[in-house]
């Protein structure tokens, strides 16, 4: 996708400090932190919203809880934890039209979010 920020990231087109990186899946550090630890876990593959998933994207998806656990062990985070968010569409407040996914770690969080 040509104008995707995501794309342009995962094609090294745009830096970023990327923390994770296999041929599925790309995690690097959010530009605008709101947490100590706020990373961004994606899909390489370029799908706009959770809402355009297909089938065959399920293990894409499962992959990326995986990773994000083991990412969250590699910040010593076994014992606090972690929030793992996605934004889909406008209410939600999504930004970048990429399958992303917010992970959040070194304070609480308030339940239910605002
Ligand atoms: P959304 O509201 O779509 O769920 O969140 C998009 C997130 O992407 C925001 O937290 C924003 O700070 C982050 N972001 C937007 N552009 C860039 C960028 O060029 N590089 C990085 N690392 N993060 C970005
Ligand atoms: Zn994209």
């Amino acid at each position: 996708m040509q104008d995707c920020i995501f794309c342009k990231i995962v094609n090294k087109e745009i830096p970023a400090e990327v923390v994770y990186e296999d041929n599925d899946i790309m995690a690097f550090v959010d530009v605008k932190p709101v947490a100590p630890i706020h990373l961004l876990f994606i899909p390489k593959k370029h799908i706009p919203t959770v809402m355009d998933l297909e089938e065959e994207d399920a293990a894409l998806i499962g992959k990326i809880h995986l990773v994000a656990a083991k990412v969250a062990k590699d910040y010593n985070l076994e014992d606090r934890g972690y929030r793992l968010v996605t934004n889909c569409k406008r209410d939600a407040g999504q930004l970048v039209f990429h399958v992303h996914y917010h992970f959040f770690a070194g304070r609480p969080f308030q339940w239910p979010p605002g």
